[in-house]
């Protein structure tokens, strides 16, 4: 048992993003650079940081330095790696990722699913580049280093804009504003406030995992699961190709409770004839498919369609 005042240290690992972003002009917060500076120099500037860590030690580590449109499964092995490797340190209080905002909710599950995080990982990350004439990186990394070492936090979660996100729950809603993140209708996990961390009294923090990262298959053998969209007119010509293609599996954002076209129906019954497995979430951005007696294509238990196809790909390495 490790006294937990002993945990004198916290790992920061970058992976890029828009909190390392850089771009010409102060005012211009959409036309930048993400992944330009190094982990250890966005904190340089932090004023009042020392004092904020109250003698904890952070330890940086640049994992990866993409714009997290381009997050891949090498990264993701890496880091995974790295999170379970550091949190296994007695002196390790927990772990801050930074991320960008675009892909960081799938990060966030992807890590949840595969590290049994008895410690925090906090994910963070900025709407507005390190260059801005206001940038939200900062706060947010403060924000981060305050749940890691609030006496309640553990599992993967993710801070923005003061708050507090289940990995499950997390999804990017806002293109553009500061506050771009919600947890639908689960609510937020906490809201940090002046540097304490308020937990919700309805939702706690867990790190139930589903598999082990130390164990996972080399990246470049992972299922390929693909996500398809039921929209009007949809034909299903594009699950015919991704047939041709060779595809694991299928992950379909679905209208509605979970309702695809009869023409993508056929092309998905024909993809699950062929063996590839096929699970239905909904493009609804609240809610979750309520699972229907009988239904063809199981559904995401509650998944976004992201969400859902990590949680498919993990499950088609057993
Ligand atoms: N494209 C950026 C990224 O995801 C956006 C951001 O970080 O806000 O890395």
């Amino acid at each position: 048992m490790v006294d937990s005042n002993s945990r004198q240290k916290i790992v920061v690992l970058g992976t890029g993003g828009t909190i390392a972003g850089r771009s010409a002009l102060v005012n211009d917060n959409i036309s930048y650079d993400a992944a330009q500076i190094d982990i250890e120099s966005l904190t340089h500037d932090i004023q009042g940081l020392k004092s904020h860590l109250d003698g904890y030690k952070l330890d940086f580590e640049q994992v990866a330095q993409v714009d997290s449109k381009d997050m891949n499964f090498a990264i993701w092995e890496a880091l995974a790696r790295r999170v379970v490797q550091r949190l296994a340190e007695p002196d390790v209080r927990g772990i801050v990722v930074t991320h960008g905002t675009d892909t960081i909710e799938e990060t966030a599950y992807f890590l949840r699913s595969v590290v049994c995080a008895d410690k925090p990982v906090v994910l963070t990350c900025a709407m507005r580049p390190a260059s801005a004439l206001s940038p939200d990186g900062p706060q947010n990394l403060l924000d981060a280093f305050s749940v890691v070492m609030d006496a309640n936090a553990c599992g993967v979660v993710v801070v923005c804009a003061g708050v507090v996100h289940a990995a499950e729950h997390v999804q990017k809603i806002h293109p553009y504003r500061l506050d771009a993140f919600s947890s639908g209708d689960a609510g937020p996990l906490a809201w940090i406030e002046e540097g304490r961390v308020r937990w919700s009294l309805t939702q706690m923090p867990m790190y139930l995992t589903s598999r082990d990262a130390l164990t996972l298959p080399d990246s470049g053998s992972w299922p390929q699961v693909e996500i398809v969209l039921n929209h009007v007119g949809a034909t299903g010509k594009v699950v015919d190709s991704l047939l041709n293609a060779g595809i694991d599996g299928l992950v379909v954002a679905c209208t509605g409770n979970g309702t695809v076209s009869d023409a993508l129906m056929v092309s998905l019954q024909r993809a699950m004839s062929q063996g590839v497995k096929v699970v239905r979430s909904s493009r609804c951005v609240l809610g979750r498919v309520i699972p229907v007696a009988g239904a063809l294509i199981p559904d995401s238990r509650g998944l976004s369609p992201v969400k859902a196809r990590v949680a498919l790909m993990l499950s088609l390495m057993d």
